[in-house]
């Protein structure tokens, strides 16, 4: 049986990614949607071939309850709203995904894990590079030394923001916070899946050159962080540069992918040479899986811990700006 998924948010992810992605999928379908834009409605409709018993809005959201034909609900909204709508959809009997990054902070990421448990159903992030064979064998050759220990990384992930001045991304109470929230998580988790360690210190300092644009986020941050035995890794993220890397320095030489993070065409080195894997459509792979782990009842490699986990790391980072200091990550 393929499972039916429910998008909720039909803004550009959506639409222009895991729509696409849920026509290739083996094991989910798109079967619903949640929107607060009737003409989005009518048009998905049609052309998703979406009936609509599946159709909901904001206001009628919690019905999907009764909804046999939904059985997982992706929260694909503006970061302020995915702890209210990842609870409720738990409340509803549905098992979640949730966009990156995971929620506004890490206090809210315990709530949604809590409310998911609670309502016995598996909770997932989109962490789709998870899913990504280049990426894959970064965490391969890190977990079985194949090049010596890991001793240092250095990533980095931001685009140059030309969009809407008045876009949420902009905006802290819809964000939480700018181009770190939004791109820096994958250099995080760069870090913490090149190691397989979880980083204990944070060092970050913050930089803006466009104080009109940037006025209530973050322009480009740099980090430091410090694993256990002391190993050191370097991060940066930024809404004025275009980046997109991840090097890992080992004992016996040097590895890393460039592009790291794109939805597609991820290229990857190690002293061989370059690596030879599949291009695959990211997105239909991790909603595969997820839809197999509620099959199988497991709980997900993108777990929603895996989510909170980024953002601790992410709050210590703005608590290091604050205080100017090396700060603990907890
Ligand atoms: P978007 O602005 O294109 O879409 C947001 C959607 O939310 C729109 O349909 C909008 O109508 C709706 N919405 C509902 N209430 C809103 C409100 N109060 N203010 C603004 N919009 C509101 O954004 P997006 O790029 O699709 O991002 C959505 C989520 O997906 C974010 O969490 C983002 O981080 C995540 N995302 C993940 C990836 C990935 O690679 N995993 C890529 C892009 C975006």
């Amino acid at each position: 049986k393929k499972l039916g998924i429910a998008l909720v948010g039909l803004g550009g992810y959506a639409g222009g990614q895991l729509a696409p992605a849920l026509q290739e999928t083996k094991h989910c379908y798109l079967a619903g949607i949640v929107t607060g834009t009737p003409s989005k409605a009518d048009e998905w409709s049609k052309k998703y071939n979406i009936p609509g018993k599946n159709i909901y809005n904001y206001q009628n959201f919690d019905e999907i309850a009764k909804n046999k034909d939904i059985d997982i609900v992706y929260v694909v909204l503006p970061v302020s709203m995915h702890m209210e709508y990842t609870i409720r959809a738990a409340k509803a009997g549905k098992h979640v995904i949730c966009e990156k990054p995971m929620a506004l902070n890490a206090a809210d990421c315990v709530e949604m894990i809590a409310a998911c448990k609670k309502a016995n159903r598996l909770l997932s992030i989109g962490y789709r590079l998870h899913f990504e064979p280049h990426t894959q064998e970064i965490m391969r050759l890190g977990r079985e030394k194949v090049y010596g220990k890991v001793t240092g990384v250095d990533t980095a992930n931001g685009f140059k923001y030309n969009g809407d001045p008045n876009a949420w991304r902009l905006k802290k109470a819809l964000a939480g916070g700018g181009a770190l929230m939004d791109m820096g998580v994958y250099s995080i988790q760069g870090s913490r899946y090149s190691t397989g360690l979880e980083p204990l210190y944070v060092k970050a300092t913050e930089q803006k050159t466009n104080n009109d644009l940037f006025k209530e986020v973050d322009e480009t941050i740099f980090w430091d962080l410090e694993f256990p035995g002391g190993l050191m890794t370097k991060g940066k993220s930024s809404y004025n540069n275009n980046w997109g890397y991840l090097n890992v320095t080992a004992e016996k030489g040097q590895y890393g992918l460039k592009p790291a993070f794109s939805y597609g065409g991820i290229q990857g080195f190690t002293p061989q040479g370059a690596m030879n894997f599949p291009q695959i459509n990211q997105q239909a792979f991790q909603m595969d899986d997820f839809a197999q782990c509620v099959l199988q009842k497991k709980q997900s490699r993108v777990s929603g811990e895996e989510g909170l986990r980024d953002m601790k790391v992410v709050d210590a980072i703005y608590r290091s700006i604050a205080s100017g200091k090396k700060e603990k990550i907890i």
